[in-house]
């Protein structure tokens, strides 16, 4: 008999009809002798609705209460499922991230969690029952302060409480049949990938593919805890995220993502020494601000320009933190451009393979496309376009490495180091 956290997000309980569908998919699941935890998000639009209401109230809502009110939406969804499931026969029991003891850091509106106590869930499966939790949600510990993990934040509460609770997988359940070789929206063609590495889906999250919060698969990973991604609305086998296996090296580029919402802050005419760079991203850092690519130009007559990315929504904050550190150490301005994007290509591949980067930088140059940054790790090349041109980049990569195809019928494979 099988342990397993099933996880379904908004749209999989955005209406009664759909809880009801969720409630049969669940039962059947729990006759078959499997011990199940259910993690639900918050009905589709509801969070947004929560947060579009206490914004009409207060343009900065404090965040203590906003996470309060945010994390009231996973609560009505796992009371109506188990209200469901308890009407179907197959006993069940809801909980809120308190009762289960999800304890979490004090940072309100991305709070990490430190530990699950699980007793709660632990009596419920021990007394035959599924277990309903409402996710995004725990308590700080050393106030007793609701917080919530982020957007996107029950895909962790649904890893961690696996990990927690030594189950066997995680099953993610949402409105898409897997992992795509990037957003079909964008290019119809795109295939489901069968399996990924944690790693791969880790860049993936990061950059910009929306289907997993990042967090859920930085635990995945440290645990080794399977994830698979699966839709709620078919019986497809979906996307399984595991711990790397040689074959996957076989695949030189697995998917490409792409990120919209991103800005470039350039700091102009920063003084070359010692120690500017810390003084700027200590700053920046302070205030939980997301920067991602950093690039320094080399210096010309002692001054130099740093650029570096952030999320849009982090601009204003950004600007306003290095007004004085921009004072402070002499820079001449620091200014933003909000019109850009991140695309990039992914795989475990790359470490074993030669002239990818060369690829994809011929295939957008051909494509007449300005690259104006560019950062790589071992599995990931990460190319800034202005914000215009990402459909038509994510288009280009997707074709230069033939991803619309079967893995075995690319032609890159040959390109071995
Ligand atoms: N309801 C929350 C959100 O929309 C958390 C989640 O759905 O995972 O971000
Ligand atoms: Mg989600």
């Amino acid at each position: 008999m099988a342990l397993i956290v099933q996880k379904y997000g908004g749209t999989s309980v955005g209406s009664l009809e759909r809880i009801r569908h969720v409630a049969r998919k669940v039962s059947a699941a729990a006759k078959n002798g499997d011990s199940l935890i259910v993690v639900v998000s918050a009905m589709s639009g509801e969070t947004d609705r929560l947060i579009e209401m206490a914004q009409e109230l207060c343009a900065n809502p404090p965040e203590r209460e906003m996470d309060l009110l945010m994390s009231s939406g996973e609560r009505v969804s796992a009371a109506l499922l188990s209200v469901a499931l308890n009407s179907m026969g197959a006993p069940a029991i809801s909980f809120t991230g308190r009762q289960i003891g999800m304890l979490t850091d004090a940072v309100h509106m991305k709070a990490r969690i430190r530990r699950i106590t699980g007793e709660k869930l632990r009596e419920a499966l021990d007394g035959g029952k599924v277990a309903v939790v409402a996710g995004f949600q725990g308590i700080d510990e050393s106030t007793g302060n609701v917080t919530t993990l982020g957007r996107g934040g029950s895909d962790t509460s649904a890893v961690a409480i696996a990990v927690a609770m030594g189950a066997d997988l995680c099953e993610i359940y949402t409105d898409v049949d897997g992992v795509y070789t990037t957003d079909p929206n964008i290019v119809p063609n795109a295939r489901k990938i069968e399996s990924l590495s944690f790693d791969e889906m880790l860049e993936m999250a990061s950059l910009g593919a929306k289907v997993l919060q990042v967090r859920s698969v930085e635990f995945g990973k440290k645990y080794n805890m399977p994830i698979r991604v699966k839709s709620t609305f078919s019986n497809e086998e979906g996307t399984l995220v595991t711990s790397e296996r040689k074959e996957m090296e076989e695949v030189v580029v697995s998917a490409v993502a792409y990120a919209r919402d991103q800005a470039k802050v350039t700091v102009v005419g920063v003084p070359d020494r010692p120690g500017i760079a810390a003084r700027i991203f200590t700053s920046v850092a302070s205030d939980e601000i997301n920067v991602d690519m950093i690039i320094q130009n080399t210096s010309a007559g002692g001054l130099t320009d740093l650029s570096f990315t952030i999320p849009k929504t982090e601009s204003a904050k950004t600007m306003q933190l290095l007004e004085s550190v921009v004072k402070e150490i002499g820079a001449r301005e620091a200014i933003v451009d909000g019109e850009i994007g991140k695309v990039s290509i992914i795989g475990v591949g790359m470490r074993s393979h030669t002239g990818v980067a060369a690829r994809a930088f011929k295939a957008l140059a051909d494509g007449g496309i300005n690259i104006m940054m560019i950062s790589t790790s071992e599995i990931k090349v990460s190319c800034v376009v202005s914000s215009g041109e990402i459909d038509r980049s994510v288009r280009i990569l997707h074709d230069a490495f033939e991803l619309a195809l079967p893995v075995e019928e690319r032609s890159f494979q040959e390109n071995r180091k």
